[in-house]
């Protein structure tokens, strides 16, 4: 029974850089995946104005998600504007609502960048708000409360660590060796961030960088490369290992 998979991050090539050869492995598997951005990148170009960016990063997320069979939405937030709020928590949960996912995967709680963690929060928190019926979205749409709370993982953060620097384990490894040229290949479809990413993060060659970071998650389960993940199992979330049971002992190494 194929199950809806819904990945929500902050910025257009998070999903890529996070998780592109799990989503490959779980979309070839014929489960329907949906990548979502909070924001459509409107900061991060030093060349185009927000608009303009926006307009190239949907569209680079968009053709990078096509590239699965994947789905693109963008829930509009804005870069460096993503907080805490009652408007923001009903809109990511009309999200989930419109998708209806069984399993979703998102930005870490600690991560280098404001926007990775409250889309953290807002995620765990509208997983927990969307089957509660009177919890209204109805002025976003109308869409069905799930009907029940879905499995949910958490990305490693960038580098592995979080902001003391501390390593950040993750719970399982997908085994993405198999996949590694589509998620490059998912990554590439991301060409405005070539150079933002060399300009600003002073990252040289983010599709090597991206490689090395794959091998240092891959060695944790002795693979020669991984994507990380740890599962959100604190009451009343569902604990049981879904991303486990839909790839299979094969691909998916516990920690
Ligand atoms: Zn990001």
């Amino acid at each position: 029974m194929p199950k809806r998979i819904l990945h929500i991050h902050a910025h257009p090539d998070d999903a890529e850089i996070f998780s592109g050869g799990t989503l490959a492995l779980l979309a070839a598997a014929g489960h329907h995946v949906t990548i979502a951005t909070m924001t459509p990148g409107d900061c991060g170009s030093h060349h185009h104005d927000a608009e303009e960016i926006a307009r190239i990063r949907r569209q680079e997320a968009a053709s990078a998600a096509a590239l699965i069979g994947a789905k693109y939405l963008c829930a509009e937030f804005r870069d460096l504007s993503i907080f805490e709020t009652d408007e923001a928590r009903r809109r990511v949960t009309a999200l989930l609502r419109r998708t209806q996912p069984d399993l979703v995967i998102t930005a870490p709680p600690a991560d280098y960048h404001c926007d990775h963690e409250v889309t953290s929060n807002l995620v765990r928190d509208a997983c927990f708000a969307a089957p509660a019926p009177n919890y209204s979205t109805a002025e976003l749409g109308h869409w069905e409360p799930l009907p029940a709370i879905p499995h949910l993982y958490f990305t490693d953060p960038a580098e592995g660590v979080d902001r003391e620097g501390r390593a950040w384990k993750p719970h399982v490894v997908v085994n993405m060796e198999s996949t590694l040229e589509t998620k490059r290949a998912m990554l590439a479809a991301h060409q405005s961030q070539r150079v933002w990413l060399k300009e600003h993060h002073g990252m040289d060659d983010y599709l090597e960088t991206m490689q090395e970071w794959s091998a240092k998650v891959g060695a944790y389960a002795g693979l020669a490369f991984g994507e990380g993940f740890r599962q959100y199992r604190i009451h009343p979330y569902p604990q049981s290992g879904l991303l486990e049971e839909l790839l299979g002992a094969g691909l998916v190494k516990g920690l």
